[in-house]
């Protein structure tokens, strides 16, 4: 397919951002945008053209059943000037898992990382410098047909937006405080927990604004069922060092298969850092802190990457991890991570995708 450009002459662009070291989390957006339509049964009409507002029907089916799904990723500034992305081909390959469990159309990864690239070629010139930024992907999919009645949306619309943008938390890599959510619950069996849907979002909004009214940066999501097995942080994966050794929940299907979480065990096990795959219960981190064997907890996702914990809020009792500080192991992986996302280290795995 064809890729229509109707772009902007250069006198109608907006200014970039002056302070590079003030960029917040997705508050700016770049000039362009990719579009591609559904209907007839196909995707068609890919293109890229200004950013500007949509018109949707009142009655799009996006607006009352949230049929959509989005992903995310980043574009780096490499020290030779290139713009390089990270494992972007995992993100469009989740980007159809999230379609399959939506009943949304698939797409096609090779032609949307085409599109990218090529969306990239226009805007790559966004892509901020200073330390800790990057210029932001989110690619998503909205039902656009007019209906109300309840079954999958028989048209789409599938857009790419850019944003440049600072550290997630305006903390930067610094220890977060954590509540530990014992009533709520993120995803459950059988739902959307293991797929970037909207919704899943929508339902952790009350939760995390509960916790942040009482000074929690984020919260620890337990499993559904026995409010028992942790879970995940926030919108990202979790890992405990105890006794040395990584521990993360293993994939069960209400954990969201992130792609930092993969890259992170491999660079780990590189690393020579025995990581395990398993569910782990609550009461055997509180047991690990009290007889000193859990010394760090952080947080894996594009958006932070890597986010220490510095504190869990359990029952009321404030549980300091380790002395309260950015661990050893949390600081050896995130250097080692970012230096590979930034181009400071070399790649070893295949992992960046040069847009050029
Ligand atoms: C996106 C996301 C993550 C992190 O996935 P990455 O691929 O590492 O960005 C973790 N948990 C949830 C719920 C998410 O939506």
């Amino acid at each position: 397919m064809d890729i229509q450009k109707k772009l902007l002459p250069k006198s109608h662009r907006k200014e970039h951002p002056r302070d590079e070291s003030k960029l917040g989390f997705g508050d700016i957006y770049t000039d362009h945008i990719f579009k591609m339509d559904y209907y007839d049964g196909k995707w068609q009409n890919p293109r890229i053209e200004p950013f500007s507002p949509f018109q949707l029907s009142p009655a799009a089916m996006v607006l009352h059943y949230s049929q959509t799904i989005f992903e995310g990723l980043k574009c780096y500034r490499h020290p030779d000037g290139r713009l390089a992305m990270f494992r972007p081909s995992e993100n469009l390959k989740r980007f159809n898992q999230s379609a399959q469990r939506m009943a949304i159309p698939l797409t096609d990864p090779v032609f949307l990382l085409d599109a990218l690239k090529e969306l990239l070629r226009i805007e790559g010139d966004w892509t901020p410098t200073h330390p800790g930024s990057s210029l932001y992907i989110r690619p998503t999919i909205i039902a656009t047909e007019p209906h109300l009645g309840v079954r999958p949306s028989r048209e789409y619309l599938l857009f790419i937006l850019l944003a440049p943008v600072g550290p997630y938390y305006p903390e930067g890599f610094a220890p977060v405080k954590i509540y530990v959510e014992s009533f709520y619950s993120r995803s459950a069996p059988g739902g959307l927990g293991a797929i970037k849907a909207g919704a899943s979002y929508a339902t952790s909004l009350l939760a995390t604004d509960n916790a942040a009214k009482k000074g929690f940066t984020q919260l620890l999501w337990l499993d559904a069922c026995h409010h028992r097995y942790v879970e995940e942080v926030g919108s990202m994966n979790i890992c405990f060092v105890i006794e040395n050794k990584i521990v993360t929940s293993n994939l069960t299907g209400t954990v969201l298969p992130g792609i930092t979480r993969s890259s992170l065990i491999t660079v780990a096990k590189d690393l020579g850092i025995e990581v395990q795959e398993r569910p782990l219960e609550i009461g055997e981190v509180l047991e690990a802190r009290s007889s000193g064997k859990l010394t760090e907890v952080f947080g894996t996702g594009t958006a932070a990457v890597i986010s220490p914990v510095g504190l869990l809020s359990y029952n009321d009792e404030d549980l300091v991890i380790g002395d309260g500080g950015v661990g050893p192991i949390t600081q050896k992986l995130y250097d080692e991570l970012v230096g590979v996302q930034y181009g400071h280290k070399p790649d070893t795995r295949g992992w960046i995708e040069f847009v050029d």
